[in-house]
This record gives structure tokens, C-alpha cells and sequence, in this order.
């Protein structure tokens, strides 16, 4: 199964099935939501969280904003291609609030098929 888990509450992640899914600074390999309604260091900023979430999904998917960080949006891409997040705890800030973390799972099933025991939770 794969989950999202709030750092705040579990901490970071510390084994091998825990991937951190917040944004990293200096580099595009990381899977962290480039569109923030806070002052987060984001590279696109919003009015809402629900905007946030909904604009990276737009992204992630290639509907919107497909000059905007392609590098980063191609390593997410061959990482998910590869099932990187299958079965894992993905750690960001956000929930149980929406989070981006939603759309990288919902979009890690549908490039690579899960099995009857991989469904996603919270
Ligand atoms: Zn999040």
C-alpha cells in the first residue's frame, strides 16, 4: 500500500520505504508541488491550497505549464514510469489537508498498475 503521512506528526522518514515528497532546494530531482499559495519557496504562487494541488496536477499530467520546470517534470515522470512510489509512505507537510502527494499516487497507479493489494490510503 502506499501512504501519505505528515512529517509534522511521524517525523522524517527513516526507512527505506519512507520518500520524502516536499520540495527540495538546488536541484529538480524531487517531487515537490512548484505552485504554493504561501510564501514556500514555490516557483508559481496561487490564491488557495486547493489551487496548489489542482495546478500541480494539471502539470504533473502535461495539460498546463509544460515549459515550467520540464526538467523536474521528467525525472517525476521516469520515476514513476519505473514505480518508484509504489507500496512507499510518502512524507510531506500537508495532510490530512490536501496535498499534491494525492495526484503523484493516483497518477503512480495509472502508469503502472497496481496490484489488488497496492490501493493508496491516507
Ligand atoms: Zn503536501
Amino acid at each position: 500500500m502506499t501512504y501519505l503521512m505528515n512529517i509534522t506528526d511521524s517525523g522524517w522518514p527513516k526507512t527505506s520505504d519512507g520518500v520524502y515528497i516536499g520540495r527540495i532546494h538546488g536541484t529538480y530531482k524531487h517531487y515537490g508541488n512548484p505552485f504554493s499559495h504561501t510564501d514556500a519557496p514555490a516557483t508559481r504562487y496561487v490564491t488557495s491550497r486547493t489551487s496548489a494541488v489542482m495546478e500541480y496536477l494539471l502539470w504533473l499530467r502535461g495539460h498546463r505549464y509544460t515549459d515550467h520546470l520540464a526538467e523536474q517534470r521528467a525525472w517525476i515522470l521516469r520515476q514513476l514510469e519505473a514505480g518508484a512510489l509504489l507500496n512507499k509512505k510518502l512524507y510531506c507537510w500537508c495532510t490530512p489537508l490536501a496535498c499534491h502527494g494525492t495526484h503523484l499516487m493516483q497518477y503512480q497507479l495509472d502508469l503502472v498498475p497496481a496490484t489488488c493489494n497496492d490501493i493508496w490510503t491516507f
